[in-house]
């Protein structure tokens, strides 16, 4: 075993190793693969072959990065990477959030002043305060615009 430690040190010193692009080429080839065994099973076999060359080519581009001996352009990649993943990520984010935010509504408990989130269905509905147990009235818009179109007292 140590042997074997020493071996693969050895045949690794000087060359680029892991890094966060190599990752996100694992995790994309990865899901590849996941994709392709739903795919097998439907009629659509053109995506199928983009798929697992996909598949393939994300982790041969992966390991290739990590054997690499061109440790200053592996740097280079994985920064211009990091870069875009940067500027990509809060877009995301705020997508999530956005979704999040329209499928339910924030009410304010007339009692106990409790904020209470509510799935958004339009219509009058009677509602219970987890808080203080008061049952109220609730009227809900399909409003999307602004951000908490229907709080206020009622
Ligand atoms: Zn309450």
């Amino acid at each position: 075993m140590n042997d074997f430690k020493e071996k693969l040190y050895r045949f690794m010193s000087g060359r680029y190793g892991f890094d966060q692009f190599s990752r996100f080429l694992m995790t994309a080839g990865l899901i590849m693969a996941v994709l392709c065994m739903f795919l097998r099973f439907l009629p659509f076999r053109s995506i199928y072959y983009i798929c697992s060359f996909l598949n393939t080519f994300f982790y041969i581009f992966a390991v290739f990065r990590i054997l690499s001996r061109n440790t200053y352009k592996r740097t280079l990649e994985n920064e211009k990477y990091l870069r875009i993943r940067n500027k990509v990520m809060p877009f995301f984010d705020e997508k999530t959030k956005s979704i999040r935010d329209r499928n339910y509504i924030y009410k304010k408990c007339p009692k106990c002043s409790a904020k209470l989130r509510l799935k958004r269905i339009k219509g009058k509905h009677i509602t219970k305060c987890p808080k203080c147990g008061l049952k109220f009235n609730v009227r809900i818009f399909i409003e999307y615009k602004n951000k908490y179109p229907d709080m206020g007292p009622y």
